[in-house]
């Protein structure tokens, strides 16, 4: 399925999927809601997400896809009418995400895909559906810096993310900063030396924080540098598919899936996720 498709099937399926609901055939297991009406069948839909973000989006090494991202996601699509088994999940790197979208790569993107003015010149957001706040990520037993000294460090981000952008900005504007492409990579470089700290959300740290082969090597430093609201990134003018998803969004949350989600993804890294903020990207 391609975009077009999308928004023309939205709204039908949206009837369809409260007919569904009406007649009380939804499960409230938060596994997709209860969109698998078949009403799409043999289409697919494509998402876009993170693979290397545990608690959020993340492949693992037996090709399933998990995380508060994928169910969030897996939600909407059950909302618009996908089974789990027809979404195809699309890697989508921070630096990537507008054009993917402008492209026609991708359906929708839930990738801790922050809400910005300037994004929203390309593409168009539903939600929010999550909060974080940017953090630094640093090494356990290290000082934690205070904000000052930020500019002090060798910091590592990812290209296009606002986690850079905001160093830049205001943060750390004398830090010395590298841009990789993908977290993953600048964990890397926290772990053998060559960074002193990785900056991003800190929903994002705590996973990696938590990861069996890195207990107790790294800690976030528990600096507040920033609100980041998550949206779904949809193309540009997909007014349509926009609500619908902001319809599926308030569905998850009312039913308690998305607490629920929550506490599967998140608990496990002991990371206190604020409470579902209000939608606010509306027409
Ligand atoms: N939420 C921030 C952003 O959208 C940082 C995380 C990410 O790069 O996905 O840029």
């Amino acid at each position: 399925m391609r975009l077009r498709k999308a928004t023309a099937l939205a709204a039908s399926v949206l009837a369809l999927s409260l007919a569904a609901t009406a007649c009380g055939s939804d499960d409230g297991d938060g596994d997709g809601g209860d969109g698998g009406t078949g009403s799409n069948a043999g289409e697919s839909i494509s998402i876009g997400i993170k693979y290397d973000q545990p608690g959020l989006g993340l492949k693992t090494p037996d090709g399933e896809f998990v995380g508060f991202d994928v169910d969030v996601a897996t939600f909407i699509a059950g909302e618009l009418g996908y089974e789990p088994s027809q979404i195809d999940w699309v890697e989508s790197p921070s630096g990537d995400r507008e054009t993917m979208l402008s492209r026609g790569d991708v359906d929708f993107i839930v990738a801790s895909y922050s809400i910005t003015d300037e994004r929203k010149e390309q593409v168009d957001f539903a939600g929010p559906y999550f909060i974080a706040n940017q953090d630094l990520l640093i090494r356990a037993g290290e000082s934690v810096p205070d904000e000052e000294a930020i500019n002090d460090l060798n910091l590592c981000s990812v290209g296009g993310s606002t986690s850079a952008a905001k160093v830049k900005e205001n943060i750390a504007p004398d830090a010395d900063l590298i841009e990789l492409a993908t977290y993953s990579e600048c964990l890397t470089g926290l772990e053998n030396g060559t960074v002193d700290a990785l900056t991003t959300d800190d929903s994002i740290l705590a996973g990696y924080a938590a990861q069996e082969q890195n207990v107790g090597k790294f800690e976030l430093a528990g600096l507040a540098l920033g609100p980041e609201h998550y949206g779904v990134g949809v193309p540009k003018g997909e007014t349509e598919l926009r609500d619908d998803i902001n319809a599926a969004i308030t569905k998850m949350v009312d039913e308690g899936a998305w607490d629920e989600a929550v506490e599967a993804n998140f608990g496990p890294a002991n990371y206190n996720a604020e409470p579902a903020p209000e939608i606010t990207e509306t027409s």
